[in-house]
């Protein structure tokens, strides 16, 4: 039977428990599930794509079916490479709707195959985004409610440098 693969992109700066949350989910529902740090020349990131990606494995330790990787380019073009045409996302709260419901609409406009799955987290982790976490690391804030202790570890260091 073919594998079912599922990628689910995101800048994952840095990865959270919510984030963490969907792929628990989604790698019970696919064989295998690639998480993906997509690139966004534009964005002010706070972690370079090399340690994101080094968080997520950190964190996806000993998960057998999920794979991290990253890309630059369209996710429409990383799909067709990955040969899959299944896309995960996450959904919080309604105000989430409308952003991703305009990224799933071009992406068919682009590739007619593709089908976007959604995936609600846990209620404690819909508030919890990786700006919110910047900001909270920002300030020096307690942040292990939040992420992963890999992530928590890589903040003290970053802030403990600065
Ligand atoms: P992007 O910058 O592309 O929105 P993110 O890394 O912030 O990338 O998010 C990737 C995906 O994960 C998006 O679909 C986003 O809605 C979802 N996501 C982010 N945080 C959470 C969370 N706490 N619960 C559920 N889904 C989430």
């Amino acid at each position: 039977m073919k594998k079912r693969i599922a990628v689910y992109p995101g800048s994952f700066d840095p990865v959270t428990f919510g984030h963490l949350d969907i792929i628990d989910r989604a790698s019970k529902i696919f064989d295998q599930v690639v998480v993906s740090v997509f690139v966004h020349s534009g964005k002010k990131h706070m972690f370079s794509v090399e340690e994101r990606v080094a968080m997520l494995k950190a964190s996806l330790k000993g998960k057998k079916n999920v794979s991290v990787d990253c890309f630059e380019g369209l996710l429409v073009d990383y799909v067709r490479m990955k040969k899959t045409d299944v896309v995960i996302r996450g959904l919080r709260a309604i105000s989430d709707l409308e952003y991703e419901f305009q990224i799933a609409a071009i992406n068919r406009t682009l590739y007619s195959h593709i089908e976007t799955v959604f995936f609600m987290p846990r209620q404690r982790y819909t508030y919890l985004s990786s700006s919110v976490v910047r900001d909270v690391a920002h300030f020096k804030g307690d942040v292990s409610k939040l992420v992963p202790p890999c992530v928590v570890k890589a903040i003290a260091k970053r802030n403990k440098a600065a």
